[in-house]
């Protein structure tokens, strides 16, 4: 017998009614989804041959949760939870049969039932926290009351899953079940039935609660430990309150604040920006003009060129994925150095338990560095990562051209090159790619895919996919100086060094940025990223203060000062002697000092680079503007709760940035002449979501 729907059907297995989840690919509980689960629960309270009830998912999973895609709209009936008021309201045992993931409203689905088994595979977490949302449908109740308020908070706070074998620790799961997974639920269910266990529902727990309320200050001392974490994030504050409220409160009281916290997280702007990110994250992986149909080549070996600070992270990358790497380099003493810093990452992670000894040794096995190019034969794609110079790089793929086989992929890691340039080296134009990571490059999730003018297309397919098999975030961009996120990073660039000239002290700068949200800002980057980078003594002429720091052999963090000195422990202050030394060049330079408003700093940094996105998306270097802010969330740490540059400003409003721009450009010239599409926008009423 089976009764429901397609989406959400109930079969009965002896005595206990098996309540399965079917619709594909994660089990997300869309309003239909929602009704054949409540009609199906509902068959099986009422038939009084069913003993137990078991909830299962279909496919992968058991449930990725809400149907995110419904959110923001009026709410349709039966809600979520109306779904769990049923569960809820069972007289018998329900079981959740958990495998792939339960996620979001699937764990708290589950954590309405009487009891939870696992698959070995399973994960369950709360990611609501990662949207700018808590959980709202009883998951900051429920959680705390089955595996206690610390272990709540963590897993709701950080929104990261935990396996199987830890929920069976805490708790949150009362067996790992092997085998056949709805096969052993049904016999978990029937033990449960036979034994005549009682049944508590979670909401009268108070096993767990119970001694937290003599230690409420592990709320405080709770929000201490992770405030670096909650930075500029509204949301893990709302769900830590939440959690307080499940120890403090009636369990009714509890829900009505999580309700209550919910929809004014859901209202909120961070949300609003968190939720366009995670879409814009999706999105970014499609090329309008590369239909899924056009397959990805086969990458079994990669080569990588050059064994600096780029090429040994973007080997990692491949060798974290399986795939055997061939590193060549012009010096036998770089390319050692370039192995040992691989190996020594790797042994790092396994100090810090995140890697098994053997898989260090898996991953060491799979490299093989080399000083014979020849070695790049039969690789299906080679990555150059050498210095930053055409020539090198011109001569680099000359080379290439000649060894590599027929049909492998040559890419260029390069920051600011013509792709199409470096691929006219080569007879295979078609063939070359632009493949920009980010440094650390085995951490940074971005990875700017840069379309030559004759790319093939099955060679940009082949890139975005590489690109998620090891963990990336891929984004499509053209041939351009600097690409996306560097021409819109050297517009920033080139308004702080003149902001500093102006009046602003490079920490007033910096500390505008860190207040928005950034990790750092620009002159605190400099000072890591070294100033001395592209300088040389010889041709250095006091041009500007970089130059003048680097002549007094200040150097960033490295030699201890920069725009800021530095301590033992590379704890930054501001510098008397930069602010001497860009004082006295800005009176040489005759421009004239004055105080500046933080205001004028943000939008003098900001604003520029909004500006530089327009004229890319003019220009059709970036396919959307989403995926100009999935750069910049990515590879340049942007506060995702601000949704990225051209978010803000749509946020902001394109007529309000305009109108900026052109008092800026009476003083300050061209640097500040909006963009054509800016205009337009602004004439238009538009916002660069709706391009
Ligand atoms: P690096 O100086 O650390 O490493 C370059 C390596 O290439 C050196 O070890 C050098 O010996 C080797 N090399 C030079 N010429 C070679 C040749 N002909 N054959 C083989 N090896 C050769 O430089 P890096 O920081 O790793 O940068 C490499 C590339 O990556 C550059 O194009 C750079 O613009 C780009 N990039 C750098 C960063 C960054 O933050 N460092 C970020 C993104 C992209």
């Amino acid at each position: 017998m089976q009764i429901g729907s397609e989406l959400a059907s109930m079969t009965i297995v002896d005595d206990v009614a098996v309540v399965t989840l079917n619709s594909p690919p994660v089990n997300a509980m869309s309003t239909a989804v929602r009704q054949g689960m409540v009609d199906a629960l509902k068959a099986a309270e009422a038939d009084p041959a069913v003993k137990a009830i078991v909830l299962i998912g279909a496919g992968r999973v058991f449930s990725g949760g809400a149907d995110i895609t419904e959110f923001g709209k009026p709410p349709m009936s039966p809600t979520l939870q109306d779904v769990l008021d049923t569960v809820e309201a069972s007289a018998k045992p329900v079981i959740a049969a958990v495998h792939g993931v339960a996620f979001g409203g699937g764990l708290e689905l589950s954590l309405t039932c009487t009891h939870r088994v696992a698959a070995p595979d399973a994960k369950l977490g709360l990611p609501e926290v990662k949207l700018g949302l808590l959980p709202g449908a009883g998951g900051t109740q429920r959680l705390p009351r089955v595996v206690g308020p610390e272990r709540a908070l963590e897993m709701i706070v950080s929104g990261d899953p935990v396996s199987a074998k830890t929920a069976l620790q805490t708790g949150l799961v009362d067996e790992i079940v092997e085998g056949e997974l709805k096969a052993a639920a049904v016999a978990f269910a029937k033990r449960i039935v036979a034994e005549g266990r009682p049944l508590v529902r979670t909401r009268d727990r108070e096993d767990k609660i119970a001694p937290a309320r003599a230690d409420l200050a592990l709320f405080d001392r709770f929000k201490a430990a992770n405030a670096r974490r909650f930075r500029g994030f509204i949301a893990p504050a709302k769900c830590l309150e939440a959690v307080k409220a499940a120890v403090e409160l009636p369990f009714d009281d509890g829900i009505a604040l999580e309700r209550k916290l919910f929809m004014e997280l859901l209202r909120g702007e961070q949300s609003a920006a968190q939720r366009y990110a995670f879409f814009a994250e999706r999105l970014a992986g499609k090329v309008s003009d590369v239909p899924d149909s056009i397959q990805p080549l086969p990458i079994r070996k990669v080569g990588v060129i050059g064994a600096g600070t780029m090429g040994g992270g973007i080997a990692m990358n491949f060798l974290n994925a399986g795939i055997p790497v061939v590193m060549v380099e012009a010096k036998a003493e770089a390319l050692e150095r370039g192995r040992a810093t691989i190996r020594r990452n790797y042994d790092n992670t396994a100090k810090k338990g995140r890697l098994r000894p053997e898989d260090v040794e898996t991953r060491m096995g799979l490299l093989d560095p080399s000083l014979e190019f020849e070695k790049l034969a039969d690789c299906d794609l080679v990555i150059e990562a050498v210095f930053e110079l055409m020539s090198v790089k011109k001569e680099v793929f000359s080379r290439l051209d000649q060894i590599a086989r027929p049909g492998a992929i040559l890419a260029s890691n390069t920051s600011y090159l013509d792709i199409d340039e470096i691929a006219a080296m080569t007879s295979r134009p078609e063939s070359v790619i632009g493949l920009h990571f980010f440094s650390p490059a085995n951490v940074m999730r971005l990875l700017e895919v840069v379309r030559g003018h004759k790319t093939d297309k099955a060679v940009v397919a082949t890139a975005m996919a590489l690109a998620k098999k090891i963990g990336k975030v891929a984004v499509l961009v053209g041939v351009c100086h600097g690409f996306v996120g560097n021409r819109m990073l050297s517009a920033r660039q080139r308004e702080a060094s003149k902001l500093i000239l102006e009046g602003a002290m490079p920490w007033d700068v910096d500390r505008v940025m860190t207040d928005f949200g950034l990790p750092m800002g620009p002159f605190a980057m400099a000072d890591l990223a070294g100033l001395d980078l592209g300088w040389t003594k010889e041709r250095s002429t006091s041009s500007n203060v970089r130059e003048i720091l680097c002549e007094k052999g200040r150097y960033g963090q490295k030699t201890g000062g920069g725009f800021y000195d530095y301590d033992a422990d590379r704890r930054a202050t501001p510098s008397p002697v930069a602010e001497q030394a860009i004082r006295a060049f800005a009176a040489k330079s005759g421009v004239p000092q004055r105080d500046i408003s933080d205001q004028e700093i943000l939008e003098r940094l900001v604003y520029p680079m909004i500006n530089e996105g327009a004229k890319i998306l003019d220009e059709g270097i970036a396919q959307r503007a989403s995926d100009i802010d999935v750069v910049w969330i990515n590879g340049y740490g942007w506060p995702v709760y601000r949704g990225g540059p051209m978010f803000y400003a749509d946020s902001l409003g394109a007529k309000a940035v305009l109108e900026r721009l052109r008092a800026y450009q009476v003083e300050g010239g061209d640097d500040f002449k909006p963009a054509p599409l800016l205009e337009r926008l602004a004439a238009e009423g538009k916002r660069f979501q709706d391009l």
